[in-house]
Protein backbone atom coordinates (compact mmCIF):
# COMPACT_ATOMS: atom_id res chain seq x y z
CA UNK A 1 0.00 0.00 0.00
CA UNK A 2 1.41 3.29 -1.08
CA UNK A 3 1.59 6.28 2.06
CA UNK A 4 1.12 9.65 0.66
CA UNK A 5 1.84 12.79 2.46
CA UNK A 6 0.51 15.70 1.52
CA UNK A 7 1.68 18.80 2.53
CA UNK A 8 2.45 18.17 6.03
CA UNK A 9 4.00 20.54 8.80
CA UNK A 10 4.36 19.99 12.19
CA UNK A 11 5.00 23.26 14.86
CA UNK A 12 5.57 22.17 18.17
CA UNK A 13 4.61 25.50 20.61
CA UNK A 14 8.39 26.55 22.42
CA UNK A 15 7.88 26.22 25.92
CA UNK A 16 7.13 30.08 27.71
CA UNK A 17 7.70 31.62 24.08
CA UNK A 18 4.15 32.59 23.00
CA UNK A 19 4.12 31.85 18.81
CA UNK A 20 7.74 31.03 18.69
CA UNK A 21 6.90 27.28 17.25
CA UNK A 22 9.66 25.00 16.33
CA UNK A 23 8.78 23.92 12.72
CA UNK A 24 9.79 20.26 12.42
CA UNK A 25 8.41 19.06 9.52
CA UNK A 26 7.95 21.86 6.57
CA UNK A 27 5.58 21.40 3.49
CA UNK A 28 6.16 17.78 2.74
CA UNK A 29 5.03 15.87 0.28
CA UNK A 30 5.85 12.53 -0.69
CA UNK A 31 4.28 9.15 -1.87
CA UNK A 32 5.72 6.12 -0.48
CA UNK A 33 5.37 4.25 -3.55
CA UNK A 34 3.63 0.52 -2.37
CA UNK A 35 5.56 -2.69 -1.68
CA UNK A 36 9.28 -0.72 -1.83
CA UNK A 37 11.49 0.25 0.94
CA UNK A 38 12.30 4.14 1.00
CA UNK A 39 15.32 5.55 3.28
CA UNK A 40 14.70 8.66 4.86
CA UNK A 41 18.18 10.55 5.12
CA UNK A 42 19.14 13.64 7.03
CA UNK A 43 21.53 15.21 9.62
CA UNK A 44 20.16 14.93 13.75
CA UNK A 45 17.24 17.17 14.30
CA UNK A 46 15.72 17.27 10.40
CA UNK A 47 12.48 16.43 11.74
CA UNK A 48 12.95 12.20 10.94
CA UNK A 49 11.49 11.14 13.78
CA UNK A 50 8.35 13.47 13.71
CA UNK A 51 7.95 12.45 10.27
CA UNK A 52 7.49 8.55 11.13
CA UNK A 53 5.76 9.76 14.42
CA UNK A 54 3.10 11.55 12.31
CA UNK A 55 2.34 8.12 9.40
CA UNK A 56 2.12 6.02 12.69
CA UNK A 57 -0.48 8.47 14.21
CA UNK A 58 1.71 9.18 17.67
CA UNK A 59 1.94 12.89 16.47
CA UNK A 60 -0.97 15.22 14.73
CA UNK A 61 0.07 16.79 11.87
CA UNK A 62 -0.53 20.86 12.10
CA UNK A 63 -1.27 20.87 8.72
CA UNK A 64 -1.84 18.69 5.43
CA UNK A 65 -3.08 15.30 5.16
CA UNK A 66 -2.03 11.65 5.38
CA UNK A 67 -3.41 9.06 2.93
CA UNK A 68 -2.76 5.28 3.16
CA UNK A 69 -4.01 4.09 -0.09
CA UNK A 70 -6.90 6.08 -1.18
CA UNK A 71 -7.83 6.63 2.40
CA UNK A 72 -7.13 9.47 4.64
CA UNK A 73 -5.73 8.21 7.85
CA UNK A 74 -4.55 11.88 9.25
CA UNK A 75 -7.54 11.46 11.99
CA UNK A 76 -6.93 8.00 12.70
CA UNK A 77 -5.54 6.77 15.94
CA UNK A 78 -2.36 4.47 15.80
CA UNK A 79 -4.22 1.30 16.83
CA UNK A 80 -6.50 1.97 13.60
CA UNK A 81 -3.51 2.14 10.68
CA UNK A 82 -2.06 -1.06 10.73
CA UNK A 83 1.57 0.24 11.23
CA UNK A 84 4.76 -1.79 12.93
CA UNK A 85 7.41 0.28 14.49
CA UNK A 86 10.44 -0.58 15.33
CA UNK A 87 12.48 1.79 17.57
CA UNK A 88 16.67 1.94 18.14
CA UNK A 89 15.83 0.71 21.35
CA UNK A 90 14.18 -2.26 20.69
CA UNK A 91 11.95 -1.56 23.40
CA UNK A 92 11.03 -5.54 24.23
CA UNK A 93 9.70 -6.46 27.68
CA UNK A 94 12.79 -7.59 29.55
CA UNK A 95 10.62 -10.28 31.52
CA UNK A 96 8.49 -12.15 29.13
CA UNK A 97 10.40 -14.48 26.66
CA UNK A 98 11.08 -14.13 22.98
CA UNK A 99 7.95 -16.20 22.36
CA UNK A 100 5.58 -13.97 24.58
CA UNK A 101 7.42 -10.79 23.55
CA UNK A 102 6.33 -11.50 19.69
CA UNK A 103 2.91 -13.21 20.83
CA UNK A 104 2.16 -9.70 23.09
CA UNK A 105 0.95 -7.50 20.28
CA UNK A 106 -1.59 -10.20 19.31
CA UNK A 107 -2.76 -10.83 22.91
CA UNK A 108 -4.83 -7.27 22.29
CA UNK A 109 -6.75 -8.50 19.06
CA UNK A 110 -10.18 -7.56 19.35
CA UNK A 111 -13.70 -8.43 17.70
CA UNK A 112 -13.29 -9.71 14.67
CA UNK A 113 -9.39 -9.96 14.74
CA UNK A 114 -8.86 -11.86 17.72
CA UNK A 115 -7.20 -14.68 17.12
CA UNK A 116 -7.10 -18.39 18.57
CA UNK A 117 -4.20 -19.11 20.86
CA UNK A 118 -2.87 -22.05 17.82
CA UNK A 119 -3.63 -19.24 15.53
CA UNK A 120 -1.37 -16.73 17.38
CA UNK A 121 1.44 -19.36 18.30
CA UNK A 122 1.04 -20.33 14.62
CA UNK A 123 1.45 -16.29 13.71
CA UNK A 124 4.63 -16.44 16.32
CA UNK A 125 6.36 -19.19 15.09
CA UNK A 126 6.33 -18.18 11.21
CA UNK A 127 7.08 -14.86 11.50
CA UNK A 128 10.17 -15.74 13.85
CA UNK A 129 11.13 -18.02 10.91
CA UNK A 130 10.81 -14.89 8.47
CA UNK A 131 13.43 -12.96 10.88
CA UNK A 132 15.24 -15.91 11.53
CA UNK A 133 14.81 -16.32 15.61
CA UNK A 134 12.74 -19.39 15.86
CA UNK A 135 15.77 -21.30 17.64
CA UNK A 136 15.14 -18.67 20.87
CA UNK A 137 11.74 -18.44 21.55
CA UNK A 138 12.13 -19.38 25.52
CA UNK A 139 15.22 -17.07 26.05
CA UNK A 140 14.55 -13.92 27.51
CA UNK A 141 15.76 -10.44 25.87
CA UNK A 142 18.96 -10.15 28.57
CA UNK A 143 19.85 -13.18 26.83
CA UNK A 144 20.08 -12.35 23.46
CA UNK A 145 22.81 -10.62 21.36
CA UNK A 146 22.09 -6.71 20.03
CA UNK A 147 20.93 -8.30 16.75
CA UNK A 148 19.15 -10.99 17.78
CA UNK A 149 17.20 -8.74 20.34
CA UNK A 150 16.80 -6.37 16.99
CA UNK A 151 15.26 -9.34 15.23
CA UNK A 152 12.99 -10.26 17.88
CA UNK A 153 12.19 -6.05 17.29
CA UNK A 154 10.94 -6.57 13.89
CA UNK A 155 9.19 -9.80 14.57
CA UNK A 156 7.12 -7.89 16.80
CA UNK A 157 6.30 -5.31 14.61
CA UNK A 158 5.54 -7.36 11.79
CA UNK A 159 3.09 -10.32 13.88
CA UNK A 160 0.20 -8.32 12.99
CA UNK A 161 0.87 -8.10 9.70
CA UNK A 162 1.00 -4.42 9.59
CA UNK A 163 0.25 -2.79 6.19
CA UNK A 164 3.28 -0.36 6.58
CA UNK A 165 6.63 -0.90 8.40
CA UNK A 166 8.09 1.99 10.02
CA UNK A 167 11.87 1.31 11.19
CA UNK A 168 13.37 4.36 12.94
CA UNK A 169 17.20 4.38 13.27
CA UNK A 170 16.85 0.50 13.72
CA UNK A 171 20.43 -0.57 13.81
CA UNK A 172 21.93 2.65 16.20
CA UNK A 173 22.91 -0.22 18.95
CA UNK A 174 25.06 -2.74 16.69
CA UNK A 175 28.58 -2.94 16.30
CA UNK A 176 29.87 -1.83 12.44
CA UNK A 177 29.74 -5.68 11.25
CA UNK A 178 26.37 -6.67 12.96
CA UNK A 179 24.72 -3.32 11.21
CA UNK A 180 26.09 -4.78 7.54
CA UNK A 181 24.28 -8.08 8.06
CA UNK A 182 21.19 -6.55 10.09
CA UNK A 183 20.78 -4.25 7.52
CA UNK A 184 20.97 -7.06 4.25
CA UNK A 185 18.13 -8.91 6.81
CA UNK A 186 16.21 -6.17 7.03
CA UNK A 187 15.83 -6.09 2.83
CA UNK A 188 15.38 -9.54 2.57
CA UNK A 189 12.09 -9.32 5.27
CA UNK A 190 11.04 -6.30 3.34
CA UNK A 191 11.44 -8.19 0.21
CA UNK A 192 9.41 -11.18 1.34
CA UNK A 193 6.55 -9.35 2.70
CA UNK A 194 6.69 -7.33 0.19
CA UNK A 195 5.71 -4.45 3.19
CA UNK A 196 5.88 -1.05 2.15
CA UNK A 197 8.58 0.49 4.59
CA UNK A 198 10.25 3.28 5.68
CA UNK A 199 13.64 3.25 7.26
CA UNK A 200 14.96 6.27 9.00
CA UNK A 201 18.70 6.56 9.16
CA UNK A 202 21.45 9.48 9.68
CA UNK A 203 24.03 6.87 7.54
CA UNK A 204 23.51 7.58 4.23
CA UNK A 205 25.94 4.49 3.17
CA UNK A 206 23.20 2.67 4.88
CA UNK A 207 20.32 4.06 3.06
CA UNK A 208 21.82 3.69 0.05
CA UNK A 209 22.43 0.00 0.03
CA UNK A 210 19.20 -1.08 1.01
CA UNK A 211 17.04 1.49 -0.50
CA UNK A 212 15.06 1.48 -3.52
CA UNK A 213 13.81 5.23 -3.25
CA UNK A 214 16.24 7.73 -0.77
CA UNK A 215 14.59 10.69 0.23
CA UNK A 216 16.88 13.67 1.62
CA UNK A 217 15.59 15.90 4.53
CA UNK A 218 17.11 19.36 5.91
CA UNK A 219 15.79 21.47 8.28
CA UNK A 220 12.50 19.81 7.80
CA UNK A 221 11.71 19.98 4.50
CA UNK A 222 12.23 17.48 1.44
CA UNK A 223 15.43 18.25 -0.86
CA UNK A 224 15.33 15.43 -3.10
CA UNK A 225 14.12 11.76 -3.33
CA UNK A 226 14.56 9.02 -6.18
CA UNK A 227 16.73 6.20 -6.86
CA UNK A 228 19.92 6.10 -4.34
CA UNK A 229 21.87 6.12 -7.65
CA UNK A 230 19.98 9.20 -9.40
CA UNK A 231 20.64 11.15 -5.82
CA UNK A 232 24.15 10.06 -5.95
CA UNK A 233 24.98 11.03 -9.65
CA UNK A 234 22.83 13.82 -9.91
CA UNK A 235 21.93 15.77 -6.66
CA UNK A 236 19.82 18.93 -7.28
CA UNK A 237 21.72 21.08 -4.39
CA UNK A 238 24.95 21.65 -2.91
CA UNK A 239 23.92 20.30 0.62
CA UNK A 240 22.58 16.64 -0.84
CA UNK A 241 26.01 16.49 -2.91
CA UNK A 242 27.86 16.67 0.55
CA UNK A 243 25.82 14.48 2.46
CA UNK A 244 26.10 11.24 0.34
CA UNK A 245 29.70 9.82 -0.77
CA UNK A 246 32.25 8.87 1.32
CA UNK A 247 34.80 9.34 1.08
CA UNK A 248 33.10 12.62 0.76
CA UNK A 249 33.00 14.76 -2.63
CA UNK A 250 35.39 17.66 -2.71
CA UNK A 251 34.31 21.27 -2.95
CA UNK A 252 35.91 23.81 -4.65
CA UNK A 253 35.09 27.88 -5.07
CA UNK A 254 34.99 28.55 -9.37
CA UNK A 255 33.84 30.98 -11.31
CA UNK A 256 32.46 31.20 -14.91
CA UNK A 257 34.33 33.87 -16.74
CA UNK A 258 34.09 33.92 -20.86
CA UNK A 259 32.64 30.53 -21.01
CA UNK A 260 35.46 28.86 -18.83
CA UNK A 261 35.57 27.59 -15.62
CA UNK A 262 38.25 28.93 -13.25
CA UNK A 263 39.33 27.15 -10.13
CA UNK A 264 42.17 29.85 -8.35
CA UNK A 265 44.08 31.22 -11.02
CA UNK A 266 43.72 27.64 -13.76
CA UNK A 267 41.16 27.64 -16.50
CA UNK A 268 40.07 23.85 -15.68
CA UNK A 269 37.51 23.32 -18.09
CA UNK A 270 35.67 24.95 -20.88
CA UNK A 271 31.75 25.90 -20.21
CA UNK A 272 30.72 27.75 -23.10
CA UNK A 273 26.68 26.89 -22.19
CA UNK A 274 27.16 29.21 -18.90
CA UNK A 275 27.01 32.56 -18.14
CA UNK A 276 29.87 34.36 -16.01
CA UNK A 277 28.89 33.79 -12.36
CA UNK A 278 30.28 32.59 -9.14
CA UNK A 279 30.04 28.60 -8.40
CA UNK A 280 30.85 25.80 -6.25
CA UNK A 281 32.72 23.12 -7.70
CA UNK A 282 31.90 19.45 -6.59
CA UNK A 283 34.05 16.78 -7.40
CA UNK A 284 33.39 13.00 -6.13
CA UNK A 285 36.81 10.99 -5.07
CA UNK A 286 36.62 8.95 -8.10
CA UNK A 287 35.65 11.63 -10.77
CA UNK A 288 39.31 12.57 -10.86
CA UNK A 289 41.06 11.84 -14.21
CA UNK A 290 44.85 11.79 -13.45
CA UNK A 291 46.48 13.57 -16.74
CA UNK A 292 50.38 15.11 -17.30
CA UNK A 293 48.95 18.34 -18.83
CA UNK A 294 45.47 18.58 -16.65
CA UNK A 295 44.87 22.13 -16.09
CA UNK A 296 44.21 21.23 -12.62
CA UNK A 297 47.39 21.35 -10.54
CA UNK A 298 47.37 20.44 -6.47
CA UNK A 299 49.83 19.91 -4.00
CA UNK A 300 50.06 16.36 -2.73
CA UNK A 301 50.17 15.19 0.85
CA UNK A 302 50.31 11.71 0.46
CA UNK A 303 49.43 8.40 -1.10
CA UNK A 304 47.39 6.07 0.69
CA UNK A 305 46.80 2.39 -0.32
CA UNK A 306 43.69 1.21 1.75
CA UNK A 307 43.00 -2.47 0.52
CA UNK A 308 41.44 -2.30 -3.08
CA UNK A 309 41.31 1.23 -3.50
CA UNK A 310 43.97 4.07 -3.69
CA UNK A 311 43.48 7.92 -2.65
CA UNK A 312 45.60 10.69 -3.40
CA UNK A 313 45.41 13.02 -0.43
CA UNK A 314 45.93 16.56 -1.34
CA UNK A 315 44.92 20.06 -1.08
CA UNK A 316 43.61 23.21 -2.96
CA UNK A 317 43.57 27.10 -1.77
CA UNK A 318 39.92 27.26 -3.38
CA UNK A 319 38.92 24.14 -1.43
CA UNK A 320 36.28 24.02 1.35
CA UNK A 321 38.34 21.46 3.42
CA UNK A 322 42.51 20.92 4.43
CA UNK A 323 42.50 17.87 2.74
CA UNK A 324 41.13 16.48 -0.30
CA UNK A 325 40.93 12.95 -1.87
CA UNK A 326 41.09 11.50 -5.07
CA UNK A 327 40.69 7.90 -5.75
CA UNK A 328 42.47 6.25 -8.31
CA UNK A 329 43.31 2.33 -9.38
CA UNK A 330 46.65 1.22 -7.70
CA UNK A 331 48.01 0.76 -10.93
CA UNK A 332 47.87 4.64 -11.78
CA UNK A 333 49.64 5.50 -8.79
CA UNK A 334 51.48 8.43 -10.11
CA UNK A 335 55.13 8.72 -9.19
CA UNK A 336 54.68 11.18 -6.27
CA UNK A 337 56.48 15.05 -7.23
CA UNK A 338 55.43 17.84 -4.74
CA UNK A 339 52.12 18.22 -7.16
CA UNK A 340 49.31 15.96 -9.01
CA UNK A 341 47.86 17.16 -12.81
CA UNK A 342 44.08 16.45 -12.76
CA UNK A 343 41.79 16.87 -15.44
CA UNK A 344 38.29 17.57 -15.50
CA UNK A 345 34.78 16.56 -17.46
CA UNK A 346 31.84 18.07 -17.80
CA UNK A 347 29.84 14.96 -17.01
CA UNK A 348 31.43 14.32 -14.00
CA UNK A 349 31.60 16.98 -12.09
CA UNK A 350 28.84 19.19 -10.31
CA UNK A 351 28.33 23.27 -10.60
CA UNK A 352 26.26 24.33 -7.84
CA UNK A 353 25.23 28.71 -8.26
CA UNK A 354 27.21 29.85 -5.32
CA UNK A 355 24.16 32.52 -3.73
CA UNK A 356 21.21 29.49 -4.18
CA UNK A 357 23.45 26.56 -3.91
CA UNK A 358 21.02 24.50 -6.67
CA UNK A 359 22.77 22.96 -9.40
CA UNK A 360 23.03 24.71 -12.83
P1 LIG B 1 17.70 12.55 15.17
O1 LIG B 1 18.38 11.97 13.95
O2 LIG B 1 18.65 13.26 16.07
O3 LIG B 1 16.82 11.55 15.88
P2 LIG B 1 15.44 13.70 13.76
O4 LIG B 1 15.78 14.02 12.34
O5 LIG B 1 14.66 12.46 14.01
O6 LIG B 1 16.74 13.74 14.65
P3 LIG B 1 13.28 15.04 15.15
O7 LIG B 1 13.39 14.23 16.41
O8 LIG B 1 12.14 14.74 14.25
O9 LIG B 1 14.64 14.97 14.31
O10 LIG B 1 13.23 16.59 15.56
C1 LIG B 1 13.08 17.62 14.60
C2 LIG B 1 13.10 18.98 15.30
O11 LIG B 1 11.92 19.13 16.09
C3 LIG B 1 14.25 19.17 16.25
O12 LIG B 1 14.68 20.52 16.15
C4 LIG B 1 13.66 18.89 17.62
O13 LIG B 1 14.34 19.61 18.63
C5 LIG B 1 12.25 19.39 17.46
N1 LIG B 1 11.28 18.63 18.29
C6 LIG B 1 11.03 17.31 18.22
N2 LIG B 1 10.06 16.97 19.11
C7 LIG B 1 9.72 18.11 19.78
C8 LIG B 1 8.77 18.45 20.81
N3 LIG B 1 7.98 17.51 21.34
N4 LIG B 1 8.71 19.73 21.22
C9 LIG B 1 9.49 20.68 20.67
N5 LIG B 1 10.38 20.46 19.69
C10 LIG B 1 10.50 19.18 19.24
Amino acid sequence: MKITLSDITKAFPVRGKKGADVVAVRDFDFTFPDGTLVGLLGPSGCGKSTLLNMICGLLAPTEGHIFFGDSDVTKLPPEARGVGFVFQNYALYPHLTVLQNILFPLQNLKGADKLSKEEMHSRAEEIARLVQIDGFMDRKPGELSGGQQQRVAIARALVKKPRVLLLDEPLSNLDARLRLKTREEIRRIQKETGITTVFVTHDQEEAMSISDTIVVMKDGALLQSGKPQEVYQKPQNLFVSKFLGTPPINVFDGKIKEGKLFIGDAAVLDTPDLENRDVYVAVRPEDFDLCPSGAFVCPVHRIEVMGRDTSIVFSHESADAPVLRALIRTEDIPNTGATVHFSLRRERIHLFDKATEERL
